[in-house]
């Protein structure tokens, strides 16, 4: 990407951002892989490339079925252009099935399940569940409703909004997914404001680093195989052949 007419921004830990002269600003999507709060960290083949493809596919299918979303266009393979926000000081997470922080959480005595819900990796949610973490601390901390609205993060109606464009993305995403043999475990987005207000869907939506994918005809015989960044936290192999597998099921079904 042709780098000499935009002003550098700043990096994050997968992407580096610069802005354009028009206001608007260029995600570069690079190979970085971290996990653990930055903790652990990698540099992973070809994982800007196809982080950024799928970030691609999901924001035109959601735009298609009117979620917003400040996507723009990708004019190089690993960039995308987007619409500047000021990005709400929240990460939204769904989850489907129970993974990751929640089972930590229960472990560490911090919280109690949902009703139904068995304290084991992939364990169904019913009727799914939304939470709420920090994004301008050093390390994401889960956050009540109560706290978000005592901050003045969001008032009552953003917190509803938030909540509602979020379930419809995932029934949006799991339903494509679903006919890539694909699960959809859980999810993390995050959403900012547009100099008018409105809030619309930021960052990256539906890729790898940022969602649990798992291959739906192991799961149905008590096998979690992962198609996201669980093989670099865990350890449990290629993470390149992890994503390409996954670009190369949604394009089959879709493209
Ligand atoms: P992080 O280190 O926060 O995980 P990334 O490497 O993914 O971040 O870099 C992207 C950064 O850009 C994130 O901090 C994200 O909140 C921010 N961001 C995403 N979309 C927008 C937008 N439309 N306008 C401004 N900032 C954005
Ligand atoms: N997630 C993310 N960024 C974060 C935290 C979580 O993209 O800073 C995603 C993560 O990949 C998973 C979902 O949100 O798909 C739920 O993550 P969880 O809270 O279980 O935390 P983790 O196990 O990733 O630490």
């Amino acid at each position: 990407m042709q780098k000499d007419n935009l002003v550098y921004v700043s990096s994050g830990k997968a992407k580096d951002i610069y802005e354009n002269s028009n206001g608007t600003l260029i995600f570069e999507f690079t190979d970085r892989v971290t996990a653990f709060d930055g903790k652990k960290k990698s540099e992973c083949n070809e994982k800007g490339e196809i982080t950024c493809k799928v970030a691609e596919y999901w924001f035109k299918i959601l735009e298609k079925n009117g979620i917003p979303t400040h996507y723009i266009e990708c004019p190089t393979s690993t960039s995308m252009i987007v619409k500047r926000l000021d990005i709400v000081p929240v990460e939204v997470i769904w989850r489907n099935y129970a993974a990751g922080s929640l089972l930590r959480r229960y472990e560490a005595g911090d919280i109690i399940l949902p009703e139904g819900v068995e304290p084991k990796e992939g364990s169904p949610i019913p009727g799914g569940m939304i939470e709420f973490t920090t994004k301008f601390e050093a390390v994401d901390r889960p956050v009540s409703i109560d706290e978000i609205l005592s901050n003045s993060w969001l008032s009552k109606e953003e917190v509803d909004y938030i909540t509602d464009l979020t379930k419809r993305i995932n029934e949006i995403m799991a339903q494509e997914l679903a006919t890539s043999g694909i699960i959809l475990a859980d999810f993390k987005v995050e959403y900012g404001r547009t100099s008018d207000g409105e809030i619309i869907l930021a960052d990256e939506a539906g890729t790898p680093d940022g969602c649990r994918f798992w291959m739906k005809n192991d799961f149905e015989k008590g096998i979690i195989t992962s198609l996201d960044k669980d093989v670099f936290r865990k350890d449990t192999g290629d993470l390149t052949l992890a994503y390409r597998e996954l670009f190369n099921k949604l394009q089959r079904t879709n493209m």
